[in-house]
């Protein structure tokens, strides 16, 4: 079977009837919005109504695998997954790895949109256009890896792709994930919760069929060019040599690391949680890729002392050697890989699990949790026992204190009380990720306007540092001089990060890697655009592909917009904008409503959304083609 990447197909599964259909993608739809994260985001606002309960049955999820995904387009393998999120109550988009994605297209499909509720555990097997939906009864309660291991006995393929939840999305743990062909997380704002709210253990996945691009030799060349050009990039070979917590280091001497709940940006000992050390100390046992990607930034581990348990699996990342380590005021390496190993195969968020377990810390520190509720741990930051202990009791909602973190920390805090929740990193109900958007203005305007919380993945506007000729000449692309490539200033932000979202957008639909588009800079948007027409046959230029990418983000807004988003959801946690960073090269910045306001000011001038209720207007929406599918949103 071969099919062209230009005619897309969307397979619907209604757990509840168990009834399937398929429909196809209407041209004009894959040209607006690029397909992946683009269609997804249509299909949730078109078939979800306005208040649904996000671990109800009326939620849907949707498998979005890029349009080139399963190409030969250099890091273009990326699934998203899309819903309505049960930690915000907002728009949540999630996007993992691995090869799931470009299985789901071999095997005839482009999107799955999974609505309804089955009434016992199952999963779902889609081989070769052939759709079953199979009893999970034997897999329910079992971690990732065991899962992914009895699925590929019982259809006896071991060349099947899985996506599937661990044991905290079945106990809809608000920060529980999907994990992705074994390695590979989908993981913030609680989307394994609701996989496993509709009774849904795992997708398998297997396909032997064949995409045609409607230029396959123009697509071909410069996807190669591409792939040449990044085998000598820097921070591509840097994220190859040491995976993302290879940049540790770095931060950690710049006293850019967040320790200690936020409250401190250096670790005595940092350089344990770096890629290096892993190499240096003989942990690193070798590295591993997503589907089409050269850089392979993911790195196996094995541990020597096994002082916490044996760990013979994948990685830390950067934010979860952040989160599990410093955010916790750890630095033991054996510790961190323990809980990295547990989050994976319990499948719940390493960023959100660090952040919770550092503000119990805190918490804990501070005399708001008793040594009676903290159920024999000693809470005390850099109690690596403790950490790596609390991952399972949140994950299996333990005990008083298990089940209380597993609500994330902006529920914590509001059951906690007092002033508990000063110092809960989250804003709209999600941890924040660790960046500190005190001393970096551009992330701190991208991750307070994210449509699912504070995080670094709608924008990820890493060049506003400036670390590198590439990052000061986008800026210079952006705002016309390279003098802004400083992320201690307010000006010109809002320009860097409406680029940043506009490309991100359209990157995640194609399926690209952040760390080709926004974090390393050889997928650029005329590059994106030329490789579309190769691709699909439909011609766009650059403009209409950063313009589609804007079509997206507006579209998101629309639907938080119908959820009762506003302006004031545009914020931080209360650490970034009124304490100031105590120590380091950022020492006193704090990003104050002021200057988040006078950012969010111009940013709402440039979008064309009401500056102040944080509306898109009928014009903008017009000018997007939009205003038919949202203008229910502009007349909210
Ligand atoms: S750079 Fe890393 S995360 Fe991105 S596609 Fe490649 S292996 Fe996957």
């Amino acid at each position: 079977m071969v099919r062209e990447l230009g005619k897309q197909k969307i397979l619907n599964v209604d757990l509840s009837s168990g009834q399937t259909s398929v429909q196809e993608v209407p041209t004009d739809e894959l040209k607006g919005l690029l397909g992946g994260r683009g269609l997804a985001a249509k299909i949730l606002y078109e078939r979800l109504k306005p208040g649904t309960d996000p671990l109800g049955p009326e939620n849907i999820l949707i498998f979005a695998p890029g349009t080139f995904s399963g190409t030969n387009a250099p890091s273009s393998g990326r699934t998203t997954v899309t819903c309505k999120g049960p930690a915000t109550g907002f728009y949540l988009k999630v996007s993992g790895g691995g090869h799931v994605g470009a299985e789901l297209k071999y095997a005839g499909y482009d999107y799955i949109v999974i609505s309804g509720k089955a009434e016992e555990p199952v999963y779902l097997w889609i081989h070769n256009g052939e759709i079953e939906i199979r009893d999970a009864g034997h897999l329910w309660g079992k971690g990732t890896r065991e899962t992914d291991r009895l699925i590929k006995n019982e259809l006896g393929d071991e060349n099947i792709q899985t996506a599937l939840i661990g044991p905290a999305g079945e106990n809809k743990v608000l920060f529980s994930c999907i994990i992705l062909s074994l390695y590979n997380s989908a993981s913030r704002g609680g989307v394994g919760a609701v996989m496993g709210s509709k009774n849904l253990k795992a997708i398998a996945v297997r396909g032997t069929g064949a995409l045609r691009a409607a230029d396959g030799k123009g697509f071909f060349k410069l996807a190669s060019d591409i792939r040449k050009e990044m085998a000598t990039d820097t921070s591509a070979n840097t994220m190859h040599q040491w995976g993302t917590a290879g940049f540790i280091p770095g931060l950690n001497a710049l006293g850019m690391l967040p320790t200690c709940n936020f409250s401190k940006t250096t670790i005595e000992g940092g350089e344990r949680l770096s890629g290096q050390y892993l190499e240096d100390e003989g942990f690193l046992v070798g590295r591993e890729s997503c589907f089409a990607c050269s850089i392979a930034c993911h790195r196996y581990v094995r541990t020597k002392e096994h002082r916490y348990g044996e760990v013979n699996d994948s990685g830390p990342e950067l934010e979860t050697m952040m989160s599990l380590g410093a955010e916790c005021g750890i630095t033991d390496t054996e510790a961190v890989l323990k809980a990295n190993q547990l989050c994976n195969d319990y499948g719940i968020d390493t960023i959100s699990t660090g952040h919770v377990m550092a503000w119990a810390m805190e918490t804990y520190e501070k005399g708001l949790i008793t040594e009676k509720e903290a159920e024999g741990l000693d809470l005390r930051f850099g109690n690596a026992s403790a950490m790596v202990e609390l991952v399972r009791r949140m994950a299996l909602r333990e005990g008083w204190l298990g089940d209380l973190l597993a609500e994330g920390t902006k529920r914590a805090a509001e059951r906690i009380g007092g002033d508990a929740w000063m110092w809960a990193i989250q804003a709209k109900g999600l941890e924040q990720s660790a960046c500190d958007t005190r001393g970096a203005k551009g992330y701190a305007l991208g991750f307070a306007l994210n449509p699912r919380g504070p995080d670094h993945l709608t924008t990820e506007a890493i060049a506003e540092f400036g670390f590198t000729e590439e990052a000061k000449a986008l800026i210079k692309h952006i705002t016309g001089d390279e003098k802004y490539a400083v992320s201690t200033i307010t000006d010109k932000r809002p320009e860097i990060v409406v680029w940043h979202e506009d490309c991100y957008a359209a990157s995640d639909a194609l399926g690209f890697c952040a760390f080709t588009s926004t974090a390393s800079y050889n997928v650029n948007p005329e590059r994106m655009a030329k490789l579309f027409g190769y691709a699909t046959g439909i011609e766009i230029s650059e403009q209409e592909l950063m313009l589609a990418g804007r079509r997206i983000m507006t579209l998101e807004r629309c639907f938080n917009v119908r959820e009762g988003y506003r302006r004031e959801h545009d914020t931080l946690p209360w650490r970034m904008m009124n304490d100031p960073i105590p120590d380091g090269i950022n020492k006193g910045l704090v990003t104050d409503k002021e200057m988040l306001d006078k950012m969010l000011d111009e940013y709402f001038k440039l979008t064309g959304w009401d500056p102040t209720t944080g509306i898109p207007t009928r014009e903008e929406l017009e000018r997007l083609g939009l205003l038919k599918l949202c203008g229910d949103a502009a007349s909210a």
